[in-house]
Formats: C-alpha cells, structure tokens, sequence
C-alpha cells in the first residue's frame, strides 16, 4: 500500500469521526457550541458569565481546547459545570478525534449544552467541523475592526459573532459601522451581539444567554 492511501485514510477516519460525534450529540439532543477567536479575545471570561446564568436551568458541559495549559478548563470547573481539557500539544485547532476522546469522558445523559472552547486562533478553527450546532466567534475591542475582513472564513462560517471587551472601545480605534458593514458582507445571516464581562457591570451578557436559551429549545 502507498504512503498516499494512508493519508488518505486518516482524513476519511477523521471525517467519519466527526460524523460519528454529530450523529451521537443528536441522539442525546445536546446543543453544541463552537467558540472560536484570536488568543485574548476574552472567550474564558464571556464562557464564565454565561455558565454563571445558565446553570440553572440548563445543563452545561464544556470541552477546553488549549496548547498545552489547563488554566481555562480550572477556571470553568471553579463554575461547577463538568469540563474536559484537551491539550493540543502545540496544534493549532480541535478536529473530531480529540472531540470524540472528550465526549467519551463526558457523561451526556445529563447535558443540554455543550460548549467547545477551541484553540485561540483566527486561522484553522473555522476549517474544522467538530459537530456542532453552531459557530460563534469573538473578537474584542483591542483587536481592530479590520480582523473580519483579514480572516474571514471564521466569520462567513459562524452563526453568531460576538463583539466583546465593548468597555474599552473608547480606548481603542475600533470602528463598529465599518465592523457591522464588514460582517453584513462577509455574512448576512450572522446575528451580532455586543459584550463586556468587566466585573459587577456586564454588558450584553444576558441577551446573548437569551438567544442561546432559545437555540437550545428550538433543537
Ligand atoms: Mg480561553
Ligand atoms: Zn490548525
């Protein structure tokens, strides 16, 4: 057999995965969440406020993707909501292998939501299908508003985009007309919502909870 076949046989192993994972998250009825961003964007910190007012009433479990850390994942069990960490090991994205390993440790009897952290990158992620529902990406205030048009696969791909870290948008030159232009062009169908996590004051958080309360009915 050639070298070539083999490959060819890990990429349909893996797609076969993610179909494997999609089909076993219906089943169970689990709303899936794919969070994806540049490094800093503030996605731990929006996850914590949303966990914080939907555990509740919804279910959550949460798979962290990380390089090689497990800071973020002990910030979200701190929220006591089930978490799986997995490190990447320097990869720059999560792919339905490393999802399927996680749901495995995951008890999804008991799960209404799941929210899949993935690996702080603007590039890759968006080329991944892990099973999810949905896409959502974060960019923040401080990153720029030309980011969408920069890597914009990320953003035509996701159902959702969330504009966060909106306290400090008057320390910054971020232009939101020209960012909701961009991400009407790129992206229509695209809901936006604006957020700040800064503490005691936060801003959008309950909105976005709102809408996500409703995803997860209409599944
Ligand atoms: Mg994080
Ligand atoms: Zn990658």
């Amino acid at each position: 057999m050639s070298k070539i076949k083999v490959v060819e046989n890990i990429l349909h192993t893996n797609d076969e995965i993610t179909s494997q994972n999609k089909r076993l998250l219906n089943e169970k009825g689990i709303y899936v969440i794919n969070m994806m961003s540049s490094p800093g964007s503030g996605k731990t910190s929006l996850l914590e406020r949303v966990i914080l007012k939907l555990k509740d009433n919804v279910r959550i479990a949460v798979i962290e993707g990380d390089l090689y850390t497990t800071k973020d994942a002990e910030r979200i069990e701190a929220q006591g909501v089930p978490v799986v960490q997995i490190n990447t090991g320097g990869a720059c994205h999560l792919d339905g292998k490393m999802i399927k390993g996680a749901l495995d440790s995951l008890n999804l009897d008991n799960v209404d939501l799941l929210v899949i952290e993935n690996v702080g990158n603007l590039v890759c992620p968006a080329a991944f299908e892990l099973g999810e529902d949905i896409k959502i990406t974060v960019l923040s205030t401080p990153e720029g508003n030309d980011k969408p048009l920069k890597y914009p696969r990320m953003f035509e791909n996701s159902g959702a985009v969330i504009l966060n870290k909106l306290d400090l948008l008057e320390f910054t030159n971020f232009n939101k007309v020209e960012f909701y232009q961009d991400i009407n062009s790129l992206n229509a169908h695209a809901i936006i919502f604006e957020t700040s996590c800064v503490r005691e004051q936060d801003q959008g958080v309950e909105e976005l909870c709102t809408w996500i309360r409703q995803q997860i009915n209409n599944k």
